[in-house]
């Protein structure tokens, strides 16, 4: 017997997260849907946290609230050591509010113009929150991922998105952006994350066909 794929809300509009999250989910019989679709009315959430993971709390209980869907939501971003971790949280409007990537990258390469070549660290940063309304004993888990490497001096490659052009990647001399979707799917932020929240998802699918069994058994 089969159950229909587990639906679950990814609390993002950003549209290079969602098809990450959509391969590196592909295996598992989940469905994910995007605020798009699922609350296309909401309005934008106030991401006043200072931190990545009160970040992605906030995002995942608004939106788990006004879906009543079991919800992912992340927050990530990139840590740089020469400007003492900047931008961070700010990741997504280092230039400004509603920046674009290449703003981003334009003003981060400038942040860093007097910075040597053996002083450029930086990892991207990415907490996740799993957000299961109708549990009430477990009802978030957290976890999270992170990738190492450095600041190139001008933008490389054409894949991801955000910062990847600028991000190369630890041990591979490559920017982000030159690896193809697969490699990065295999060594990012994001990807480590969602290792880690593999048992929690397999664990809600387990719940699921158990809750299909028994609803078919008493027919
Ligand atoms: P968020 O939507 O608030 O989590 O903002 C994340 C921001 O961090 C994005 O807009 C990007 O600028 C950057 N970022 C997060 N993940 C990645 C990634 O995988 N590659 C490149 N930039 C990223």
């Amino acid at each position: 017997m089969s159950a229909p794929p587990l639906s679950i809300l990814l609390a993002t509009t950003n549209r290079g997260k969602l098809a990450e999250w959509s391969a590196l989910l592909a295996e598992l019989p989940i469905e994910l849907l995007p605020l798009s679709t699922v609350l296309p009315d909401m309005p934008p959430t106030i991401e006043d946290g200072t931190t990545f993971e009160e970040n992605a709390l906030i995002k995942a209980r608004i939106a788990a609230e006004a879906a009543m869907m079991v919800t992912i939501a992340e927050d990530a971003g990139l840590e740089v050591d020469a400007l003492g971790g900047r931008p961070g949280v700010r990741s997504a409007r280092f230039a400004k509010e509603g920046a674009t990537d290449s703003e981003n990258n334009a003003a981060l390469l400038e942040a860093l113009a007097e910075i040597d070549d053996g002083q450029r660290a930086a990892r991207f940063r990415c907490v996740v929150v799993l957000l299961d309304p109708w549990n009430e004993s477990e009802p978030e888990t957290v976890v999270q991922g992170r990738c190492e490497g450095s600041i190139a001096r001008e933008p490389r490659g054409a894949g991801g998105f955000g910062y990847d052009p600028l991000f190369v990647v630890a041990g591979m001399g490559r920017t982000m952006a030159e690896l193809s979707d697969d490699e990065k799917n295999r060594i990012s932020h994001r990807a480590q994350a969602v290792a880690a929240l593999r048992p929690r998802l397999e664990a809600l699918i387990e719940g699921r066909l158990a809750t299909v069994a028994r609803a078919v058994a008493e027919r």
